[in-house]
């Protein structure tokens, strides 16, 4: 697995800065979540980890190395989207196998990590249906079944359950929890859902409008919120 180093980031359409330069970083192996207000800039901030988005200013370090110039595929990332985007005219194992297809692993091995990562998700029995026949949890599954058959070195989510009841969710988050204790990949989840973050990371950042206000673990955030804002988002009473 590999670190994570975000030094000093900006980010600005055009005259419009929505990222004032933030820092953080996340140790191999660790599940930070990154929480914060809509439009405060999780997403601009996750995709540019990614390599989705031009960075305009600073740098991101993965396993050491600025990967400011590096294409998204080879910074060895997968990243899991709250909208699952599933192609709907494949089954499940070739929604599956797309991305070992892309960079041409012979067939049995495709066959072999699709397996493999089916069985880790429960989707043994559901290989061959197409998505328009999955509930909402199975297709999350799915979705998260292509990001880790590539055994990525870092795990991006987005909001990845923020479409699904209020249950699944439930159940959704221990089993992505089980999946980073079984995996250890690093994992950075953005969440706008405090809950989800106490329970499932080791430690968060929380944002508001482009800036970092306060990265600790979710006992140190409860304990010793830095301000009334960070207090009120994690819901302890400051
Ligand atoms: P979050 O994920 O925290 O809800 P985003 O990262 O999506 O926030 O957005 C942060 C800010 O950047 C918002 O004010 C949003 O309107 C703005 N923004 C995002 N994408 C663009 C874009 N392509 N052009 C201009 N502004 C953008
Ligand atoms: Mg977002």
């Amino acid at each position: 697995m590999a670190s994570v180093e975000i030094r000093n980031v900006v980010k600005r359409y055009g005259s419009l800065e929505v990222v004032h330069g933030v820092s953080a970083e996340i140790a191999d192996g660790e599940f930070v979540a990154l929480v914060g207000p809509s439009g405060c800039g999780k997403s601009t901030l996750l995709r540019m980890i990614a390599g989705l988005e031009e960075i305009s200013d600073g740098a991101v370090v993965i396993g050491g190395d600025i990967v400011n110039e590096v294409a998204p595929k080879d910074r060895n990332i997968s990243m899991v989207f709250q909208n699952y985007a599933l192609y709907p005219h494949m089954t499940v194992a070739e929604n599956m196998a797309f991305a070992l297809r892309l960079a041409r692993l012979p067939k049995d091995e495709q066959k072999k990590k699709v397996g493999e990562a089916a069985t880790m998700l429960g989707l043994e029995g559901l290989l061959d249906r197409y998505p328009g026949q999955l509930s909402g949890g199975q297709r999350q599954r799915v979705a998260m079944g292509r990001a880790i058959v590539r055994r990525p070195e870092v795990f991006l989510f987005d909001e990845p359950l923020s479409n699904l009841d209020a249950k699944l969710r439930v159940q959704m988050r221990a089993e992505i929890k089980g999946l980073h204790q079984r995996l250890r990949t690093t994992s950075i989840y953005v969440t706008h859902d405090q809950i989800e973050a106490m329970t499932m990371a080791d430690r968060i950042v929380v944002m508001r409008d482009g800036n970092v206000e306060q990265i600790g673990t979710p006992l140190e955030l409860f304990d010793n919120p830095r301000n009334l804002f960070v207090a009120s988002f994690i819901g302890s009473p400051a």
